[in-house]
């Protein structure tokens, strides 16, 4: 073990008692997206009594902050999220679904182990730079409801990440791998149209269905699909359906759109061919629609010049140790998953590993070695993050540390049971290790750092986001 990976094990033992009891306390007390108040309130706390200078609300976001430490460059953004899911609450003391508290939210994202993960990478990295008058800006980015509202959208619109040099962050998951591939974009949009009530059997022809006017629309839609790229997914929900009596014309109805595809623009086309298509369905049924742009995320690009800091380190520091009782616990979790979740797992684990490793691993039920790192832009992941915002902005490179057990899938009760188990801690820990020596590394290589960024703009630029400025974050107290 080299000096370097030697000190920031012992930093990790100074600081362990305060980010594993964050992560306690985030599991304890899940918030969803916008209503993390005690969330967002303890790690300002823990950080500030750090010594960490605290910028709140941040953009006019009651849950969102910063909290800085140190002086100049380079500014290194760590990426921090803490919001749970609606009615995903569960009890981590047993191997079936049942909840802490029935229809109440739970952390089935492990975003508690997600934000304490990036705190505890703070306060490791700040012991360090005192010690070491390491020179530069610890920035953490305290970014609510990554689920729902896509915060990040709004932030980097409107200019909170220019200053950062590069980010790191990491995502809670069943496996040890660098994120190298990119994610989908989306464009997210609520279509409202407004027609006439009227007696549905006395004076139809007095009535304008706003109800027939979305049901037009997806027709529509349906019929795009076969032309826009195969990649792309669009998909839909009612959010009003204009009553349910029959006998009475609907006069209004709201449909709620996700266009995703690889690539930001991708989507803004497909959004604005599904807007042609919304005005056509009020032009046949002479009702009117209003077209509500909630956000438009674009894809994750992983600065593949920090990605390989960051793979690399994590190679130095080594991933999580599991012991028997975490391969025990594991396993038992494994058994509840349906045939399909297990072999989607099975066959994950082979793909990367061969069979004979992944037997090995598949028999503790925990992933316990790296995934291998091509270096190169790897597969798309069909799933959207807000992250995806700030790799426009700046390098970033992301992580993921098993802390549940092989094919455990996000936002599922099994996933928010782990999130507070031993199997959580220590990747956990493993995970704070490699970010801080990410971090470390990169601050002390200046040519590491213009070459993430010259990759970055090279590829895009400056980045504007489709996003106009008048779009607002949703009031939580009011909209659905
Ligand atoms: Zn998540």
């Amino acid at each position: 073990m080299n000096n370097l990976v030697s000190e920031i094990k012992k930093l990790v033992e100074l600081n362990k008692d305060k980010y594993e009891e964050l992560a306690d306390f985030l599991w304890n007390n899940p918030e969803i997206g916008l209503l993390e108040y005690k969330s967002s309130d303890k790690i300002k706390s823990i950080l500030s009594e750090a010594g960490f200078n605290i910028e709140d609300k941040v953009g006019g976001i009651d849950t969102a902050f910063f909290a800085s430490y140190g002086s100049g460059k380079p500014v290194v953004g760590l990426s921090c999220e803490y919001d749970a899911l609606p009615g995903l609450s569960q009890r981590s003391d047993t191997y079936e679904k049942c909840p802490v508290e029935e229809g109440a939210a739970g952390h089935a994202c492990g975003h508690n182990l997600l934000g304490s993960g990036v705190v505890g990478t703070a306060l490791v990295l700040k012991d360090y730079m005192d010690k070491y008058n390491l020179k530069g800006t610890i920035k953490l980015l305290g970014t609510p409801s990554e689920e729902r509202d896509a915060c990040k959208t709004f932030l980097g619109r409107d200019g909170y990440f220019d200053d950062l040099d590069f980010a790191l962050t990491w995502h809670p998951e069943s496996a040890n791998r660098i994120w190298g591939g990119g994610s989908l974009a989306n464009t997210i949009a609520v279509f409202n149209f407004k027609g006439k009530s009227s007696h549905a059997a006395a004076a139809p022809h007095l009535g304008r269905s706003a109800l027939d006017a979305v049901e037009l629309m997806n027709v529509g839609v349906n019929y795009l699909r076969e032309h826009i790229i195969p990649e792309a997914r669009v998909h839909y929900a009612y959010l009003d359906v204009g009553g349910n009596a029959p006998n009475v014309v609907q006069p209004t109805a709201s449909i709620y759109y996700f266009m995703r595809s690889p690539k930001i623009e991708d989507s803004t086309e497909i959004y604005k061919r599904i807007i042609d298509i919304a005005k056509g369905a009020a032009l046949m049924t002479q009702t009117q629609v209003e077209v509500d742009l909630k956000a438009a995320i674009a894809d994750y690009l992983p600065n593949r010049t920090l990605s390989k800091v960051l793979y690399e380190s994590i190679l130095e520091y080594g991933v999580a140790e599991f012991d028997e009782e975490d391969f025990e616990i594991a396993s038992n979790y494994f058994k509840t998953f349906d045939d399909e979740t297990r072999n989607a797992g099975i066959k994950n684990t082979e793909k990367f590993f061969g069979k004979e490793k992944a037997a090995e691993m598949l028999n503790k039920g925990l992933t316990t070695e790296m995934r291998p790192y091509s270096g190169e832009f790897e597969e798309i992941e069909v799933i959207t993050s807000d992250v995806g915002e700030l790799s426009h902005y700046t390098p970033t490179a992301q992580m993921f540390m098993a802390t549940s057990a092989i094919g455990t899938p996000l936002h599922s009760w099994q996933m928010a049971a782990q999130a507070n188990t031993s199997i959580a801690k220590k990747g956990l820990d493993a995970t704070v290790g490699a970010l801080a020596l990410t971090a470390i590394k990169a601050m002390q290589d200046p040519d590491t750092i213009k070459k993430a960024q010259e990759e970055l703009f090279s590829e895009v630029g400056k980045y504007k986001t489709p996003l106009p400025d008048e779009v607002k974050l949703r009031n939580p107290k009011v909209e659905p």
